[in-house]
């Protein structure tokens, strides 16, 4: 067997230097929890990024991979497929309204991309308007509507026409939003931003004044879909329709996909207007409908619902000294902290639970959405124990 130190080593030498990355080397993992090379194990509060929404390996996703890896793996979409046409079934059904149409890719910094495009070819338009503290990716369109200029400076001289506005200051969003506004694009709760969410009024404010000039409201739901705010989609919570949703991370249920999804109303996109050798491929797909049908027939919505206000009440009740404030939406929870996130994540995995930042000061909580209210005592337990 490998030895830790040598991975490190490897993975030092050879990799691109573009992640910080945290010294240890996880091999395995089932349902909420994963391994080092040592055996060690780790609640994995992080669920992969929030990709992992049912855990690792759930039986259901594995099994489905496995049938369809012996089955057919890929092939484009300038064919048809079984398993793609069984997606967009169960997608539409999950989807409001007539968000009805997809365009399938492999990740959601491609989403977003797929979503811009979209816009612009619906509207004819060039303009977009972002929020401050947005994250919508790292190829250079997504970044160029990414707020941090950390990721984004190096890069400027990409830039198309995007504004940044103040999140959640409608004044702000109703002065950029003009007739030659493609599209808004907006997160429903910001994610590496530090888990702020959008205000109801916020949302609808945006959807009215883009009803107003013809722009095109973007919903990026790539880290809030598919159950993780306690709603299907985070802008349910404010009853708004967007015409656009970027769509990835959990989809997939670890396999990489993304979507943009937009409504039928606005028809279909031009061909040859866009395109992708791996999106929509059998194996994805296949990994996505058990991911959806478990989430669905299981009632994890629900339920991510539940435990997530159960959770934040009593990290909000427990009054810890290290902690500001604690805010979010389902099981999407960021702790904003009175010092700063890094040297608490180490303490978190000392006590055995793996957690993620949200900037320098705050603590993001992703576990997986079928984590039970026990894993989640657990979790609580060791911020107590490291925040008190
Ligand atoms: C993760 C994320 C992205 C980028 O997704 P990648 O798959 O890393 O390209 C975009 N927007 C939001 C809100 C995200 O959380």
């Amino acid at each position: 067997m490998i030895e830790t130190a040598t991975v490190y080593e490897i993975e030092d030498r050879y990799g691109s230097g573009a992640y910080g990355k945290r010294p240890t080397a996880l091999v395995r993992g089932q349902g909420v929890y994963v391994w080092d090379i040592d055996g060690n194990r780790y609640l994995d509060a992080t669920s992969g990024q929030g990709v992992a929404a049912l855990g690792h390996c759930h039986p259901a996703v594995v099994a489905a991979v496995n049938a369809q890896a012996s089955t057919l793996v890929s092939i484009h979409e300038s064919f048809y497929n079984d398993r793609r046409a069984e997606l967009y079934t169960l997608l539409d059904s999950i989807t409001p309204a007539d968000l009805s149409r997809f365009f399938l890719c492999n990740s959601g910094a491609e989403a977003i991309e797929g979503a811009l495009k979209v816009a612009k070819l619906l509207t004819g338009r060039v303009g977009i308007v972002a929020a401050k503290r947005a994250f919508h990716g790292r190829t250079t369109g997504a970044l160029s509507m990414t707020w941090t200029p950390k990721y984004r400076k190096p890069f400027q001289a990409w830039l198309p026409a995007v504004e940044h506005v103040a999140f959640n200051d409608i004044a702000a969003a109703v002065e950029a939003i003009t007739p030659e506004t493609a599209a808004v694009v907006v997160e429903s709760v910001q994610g590496e931003g530090g888990v702020h969410p959008a205000a109801n009024e916020y949302l609808q404010a945006l959807r009215e004044r883009c009803d107003q000039t013809g722009a095109m409201l973007i919903m990026d739901e790539i880290q809030t879909g598919f159950g993780r705010t306690g709603k299907w989609f985070g802008f349910e919570h404010a009853d708004i329709l967007p015409d656009i949703v970027a769509l990835a991370k959990a989809i997939g249920g670890g396999l990489p996909m993304g979507a943009v999804c937009w409504r039928a109303a606005h028809g279909p996109i031009d061909r040859a207007s866009h395109g992708s050798t791996f999106g929509g491929n059998p194996l994805a797909c296949a990994a996505a409908i058990a991911t959806l049908t478990t989430i669905r027939d299981q009632g994890i919505v629900e339920r991510a619902r539940s435990h997530g206000e159960w959770l934040m009440d009593e990290l909000a009740a427990l009054n810890l000294r290290g902690v500001r404030s604690v805010r979010g939406r389902g099981l999407m929870i960021g702790l904003e902290l009175r010092g700063r996130v890094t040297p608490v994540l180490k303490a978190l995995q000392e006590q055995g639970v793996l957690a993620l930042p949200a900037g320098l000061n705050t603590l993001r909580l992703l576990p997986p959405l079928n984590i039970s209210r026990d894993e989640l005592r657990a979790v609580m337990d060791a911020i107590h124990e490291v925040l008190d």
